[in-house]
């Protein structure tokens, strides 16, 4: 039936010179998007919209499942477009187009053209008016209605005609590539996935980097991180995945530093980690899944002993959100049903009885200089062997 789709973008960050630095940055993640899926697709982008032309052996479910991945898009509207010749094609192309998308209706409608080219021989009023008389005469069970229509018609007459009546809803947001770079901390739980799913709807693109502890974590536990990382990057675009074998960092907390402080200590780690590896790939800042309150380690308090280690700032998109919101986004995007996976991560593994829920910032380091005949080394072999894989 249709073989087009015209793409709505919002309008927001698009003004003045943004405006292609946007456009081509969705032109981007639209191809990327459509990549990953059958058929063969054109591009192309005409003053403030953007059509993707399809061809070969398609489906249309999967193309839409795709686009619907890309956030800048607000809308997605099937179209069928022909060139813009007489106004007698155009009539009988509607009425061709009202035949197939809505046989034997009884719905109402109205036909909402607009002139962009002004060379086409009849104007916006004058074009509403006669196709909707022509539509009436072929097809009686329809009728007119301005003010609340069923079906709506929208023709838009430019170098060719386009026709289309139905939006999808897109993700909205911004084109990811827009808006700078981000590290995310991904582990395999529910939090961090969504908390990048949301700095990338703004545009950010997103590296990632996980904490293994092999072999207190299992291949298993880092394939459910690497699945995570391809299930955001089908928002987001390829993701670099950072993995860290943080077992030796681990072993050298639990030895020497108080028990209830590890998870905090070994927090401020990774912060160190990964900073380390936003500032190498040009990062503007760090994301984590962190909320607070949820767990001992993110109390505000805590937050204040971690976020102490980091000269980037660190973004916590889901901050004042309640587990059960996390959880509804994480359904909504695909991630719950891996993140409930039961593979044990790096954190359940070192957890104390009883955490402190109030680290004094003082203590911590304190505790930390106990690993200062240690740390130097380990961290460098942490750095040196991190493996990067790209994950899309
Ligand atoms: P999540 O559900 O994302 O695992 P969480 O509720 O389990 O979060 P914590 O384990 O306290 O919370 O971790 C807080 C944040 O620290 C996570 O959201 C994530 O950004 C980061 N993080 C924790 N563990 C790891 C890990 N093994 N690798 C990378 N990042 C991690
Ligand atoms: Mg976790």
């Amino acid at each position: 039936m249709y073989d087009s789709f015209l793409i709505k973008y919002g309008e927001i960050g698009i003004k003045g010179n943004n405006r292609h630095v946007f456009e081509d940055a969705l032109v981007k993640r639209i191809r990327e998007a459509l990549a990953s899926v059958d058929g063969d697709y054109t591009i192309t982008k005409e003053r403030g919209r953007i059509y993707v032309n399809a061809a070969g052996d398609w489906h249309f479910d999967e193309a839409v499942e795709a686009l619907r991945h890309v956030f800048g898009i607000v809308g997605i509207c099937p179209v069928m477009v022909m060139p813009a010749g007489t106004f007698d094609a155009l009539r009988a192309g509607v009425l061709d187009f009202i035949g197939r998308v809505y046989p034997d209706s009884t719905a109402s409608f109205k036909i909402k053209a607009r002139r962009i080219n002004k060379a086409f021989e009849k104007k916006s009023m004058e074009i509403d008016a006669e196709l909707g008389d022509a539509i009436l005469r072929t097809y009686p069970k329809m009728h007119v209605d301005v003010h609340e229509p069923d079906i709506l018609v929208d023709i838009e007459i430019r170098e060719n005609i386009y026709i289309y009546s139905e939006t999808i809803p897109g993700p909205g947001g911004m084109p990811v590539g827009t808006g700078g770079s981000a590290m995310l901390l991904l582990s395999g739980g529910i939090d961090s996935p969504v908390a990048g799913y949301m700095i990338a709807k703004r545009g950010v693109t997103i590296d990632a980097v996980y904490f293994h502890a092999p072999p207190y974590t299992s291949e298993r536990a880092k394939q459910k991180v690497i699945d995570l990382a391809r299930e955001v990057a089908r928002f987001t675009g390829p993701i670099r995945l950072h993995i860290v074998n943080f077992t030796d960092i681990q072993l050298a907390i639990y030895d020497n530093c108080p028990h209830e402080e590890l998870t905090i200590i070994m927090r401020r780690y990774m912060m160190r980690i990964a900073e380390h590896f936003a500032l190498e790939k040009n990062c503007l800042g760090l994301v984590t899944g962190e909320s607070i309150g949820q767990v001992a380690s993110q109390t505000m308090q805590s937050l204040v002993t971690t976020n102490a280690v980091c000269t980037l700032p660190v973004y916590r998109p889901l901050i004042g959100f309640d587990k059960n919101d996390i959880v509804a986004i994480a359904k909504e995007i695909g991630t719950y049903e891996t993140s409930i996976l039961p593979f044990e991560d790096c954190c359940t593994i070192f957890v104390a009885k009883h955490p402190v829920t109030k680290p004094m910032l003082k203590t911590i380091e304190h505790s930390e200089m106990h690993l200062k005949d240690v740390i130097d080394d380990l961290m460098k072999t942490a750095l040196e062997t991190t493996e990067v894989i790209t994950v899309r």
